[in-house]
């Protein structure tokens, strides 16, 4: 993944990591010799108690005596006793006099490790340094332009952009040409306001990207960067609200001020609903306080210019419905722009931007590729063609096999194999059942997508096997018979389950929940039940982001929909069992099959229930 930062940062921070790299290992050299060394070089010395001490120099047995800041060293006098003793410091003012009184040679050292010079490092320029290095971690975080120089603090950390460094075209931008051509029709205003103006044409001063996550909508900016030859600020709405309070609306006011010079020029904020969330949501603490100054702040500036100045404003986010109202207005993000998901012919566009660096196999078919994934992102996309390739090396191949990708999608949706995970027969054979129960099902129905492969090859994503279906086209429509159908489906690997083993197991558990979310939206968002008929009983809050949705129906309503997808369910699943029964030879043939080879091709699958 390519996060614009990190691509398109201009100064190269780790230009400056080893000196302080340099430093460090100084140091620990330093403290090394200072600690550790005369600790070793003094191996033969034995430590006794204080007592022995001062029975020693009683006994006048002592000749010899060290005396160190934490402890005393002293030598025997007796010949044969090389060893030097040692012993802790106790605070006792008469051991002068008993030293004086046995006739010991004593004296009082400067240790070494408290050289002067060596004390001053360690306590003036250790911290020092320290507090430097740490300082210029915290100027790099709060964004002063990489100066650290805690006097730019406020200013804007976007930076200046000309289309050489940031290196990417519209030609890396695969499919999304309406939101290519919307961007290029702007940008010949920037270039050129005077045609527009003569017809009184005005030109929006905020352009706001909306789209899921990983479609391309930071690409698409850093493309056009690229593409209009005018400077190019860029930043992160992350980036304005950090730590300290007021640096965010200081931020904001400065990014305007420098856009103001160097204009015509694009501003694009990315990720806006970080700055951008209503307000008045959220809290007590008051800790909104700053995003909201901040997006105050960005409302003014952008109601401060005149569109005629040729700034443009483009903003990302897959966030919309967070977006405060005032954000929305007609003199604010008042266009649009949808980045949608790829559909099957803009996907395989996409695998084919990806691939242009990758060495292909004679068999890849991008086609077979992008059909098996209905629902990706440019993001997922990009990281499959990634894995694939990585899994190549690994097997030491010269080419990217088709293999190779396939075998990619399904680490992407299941995870890598589990190869030390060995699964008991008895598991083994239900898994093997429950698979091929899904496949029958499927294939036994009209309107349901063919299999394109089965395995009970343990993942580590925790599925013991899958069936994968592949559509011969995108559908954007579902008919309720279809999703009659998907449920079905998913009823058959339990239904074979309990058809031959006459019990039932956990492995259904993925099943259920997918059934029951389709049987759920089929009632309460697309009318296809008979007893609410074209009632929206949900909405959905982000069109984009999953599942998340709001009832809006009184309790005992809820309580009907329950029952309603409870039916819906069970007469799939009766279906399912039905289907199953009638194909009983075939579910046992394929599942012995498929027990010994853990994995089946659609083809041969199709194969062994036709003949
Ligand atoms: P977003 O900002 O919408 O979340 P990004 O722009 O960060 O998505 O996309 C992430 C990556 O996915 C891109 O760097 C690119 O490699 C790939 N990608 C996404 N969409 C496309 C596309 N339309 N064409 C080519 N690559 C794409
Ligand atoms: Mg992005
Ligand atoms: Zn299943």
């Amino acid at each position: 993944m390519m996060g614009m930062t990190k691509d398109m940062k201009k100064e190269d921070p780790q230009k400056k990591q080893p000196i302080y790299l340099y430093l460090v290992i100084f140091f620990v050299v330093i403290l090394l010799n200072a600690y550790i060394f005369p600790a070793i070089s003094e191996k033969s010395i034995k430590e006794v108690d204080y007592g022995t001490f001062l029975k020693m120099v009683d006994d006048e047995n002592v000749d010899e005596v060290i005396m160190n800041q934490n402890f005393i060293e002293f030598t025997s006098t007796s010949e044969n006793d090389e060893l030097k003793y040692k012993t802790g410091v106790i605070d006792d003012p008469g051991l002068v006099d008993r030293l004086h009184k046995a006739n010991v040679k004593f004296t009082k050292t400067i240790p070494k490790e408290n050289s002067p010079i060596l004390t001053f490092i360690l306590s003036w320029i250790v911290p020092i340094i320290i507090f430097l290095f740490i300082g210029q971690l915290l100027m790099r975080r709060i964004g002063t332009g990489g100066t650290g120089n805690a006097l730019t603090f406020g200013k804007s950390n976007a930076r200046v952009y000309v289309e050489a460094e940031v290196g990417k075209s519209f030609d890396d931008v695969a499919g999304q040409d309406e939101a290519k051509e919307a961007l290029l029709e702007i940008v010949k205003f920037l270039h050129s306001p005077q045609n527009f103006k003569e017809i009184g044409a005005k030109m929006p001063k905020g352009v706001l990207l909306v789209g899921p996550p990983g479609t391309g909508k930071t690409l698409i900016a850093k493309a056009l960067a690229g593409e209009s030859k005018v400077p190019f600020f860029s930043i992160s709405g992350s980036e304005f609200v950090e730590m300290f309070v007021g640096t965010g609306a200081a931020r904001v006011r400065d990014l305007f001020k420098q856009a103001e010079e160097k204009a015509p020029c694009i501003v694009f904020i990315d990720e806006l609903d970080a700055i951008g969330k209503r307000r008045g949501i959220g809290g007590i603490q008051g800790g909104n306080d700053e995003r909201e100054q901040t997006l105050n702040q960005l409302l003014s500036e952008m109601d401060g210019f005149d569109a005629d100045k040729g700034i443009l404003i483009l903003a990302a986010t897959n966030r919309p419905e967070v977006l405060d109202k005032a954000l929305l207005r007609p003199g604010r993000f008042d266009r649009r722009i949808p980045v949608e998901l790829p559909d099957l012919t803009a996907r395989k566009a996409i695998l084919k931007v990806h691939v242009r660096d990758v060495k292909l196999a004679e068999d890849v078919d991008l086609h077979e590729i992008a059909k098996m994934l209905p629902g990706a992102s440019g993001a997922d996309l990009a990281n499959i063609v990634n894995e694939g390739a990585l899994r190549a090396v690994k097997f030491g191949r010269k080419a990217v096999t088709q293999e190779d990708l396939e075998e990619s999608i399904e680490v992407v949706i299941a995870g890598y194999p589990r190869k030390n995970k060995v699964l008991q027969k008895n598991d083994k054979w239900t898994v093997a059942y429950h698979e091929v129960g899904h496949a029958l099902v499927a294939a036994k129905q009209s309107h349901s997508a063919p299999v394109h492969k089965i395995t009970i090859v343990p993942r580590t994503s925790g599925s013991l096997g899958y069936t994968l279906q592949v559509e011969e086209t995108d559908q954007v429509l579902m008919s309720k018979e279809q999703m009659l159908n998907k449920i079905t489906t998913l009823m058959g690997g339990r239904a074979a389950e309990e058809l031959v083993f006459n019990r039932i197991t956990s492995g259904a558990a993925n099943d259920i929940e997918q059934a029951t979310k389709i049987a759920r939206t089929m009632v309460t968002r697309y009318g296809m039940s008979d007893n609410f008929g074209m009632m929206a009983l949900e909405t959905v809050k982000n069109p984009y982001l999953g599942e998340d949705t709001t009832l809006l129906v009184a309790p005992d309503t809820a309580s009907k929909i329950d029952e309603e997808v409870q039916m819906t369910i069970k007469t799939c699943y009766d279906k399912a069992l039905e289907m199953i029964k009638d194909n009983e030879g075939k579910l046992h043939e394929i599942a012995e099959y498929l027990f010994e080879e853990e994995t089946i091709t659609g083809k041969k699958f199709m194969e062994k229930l036709n003949d």
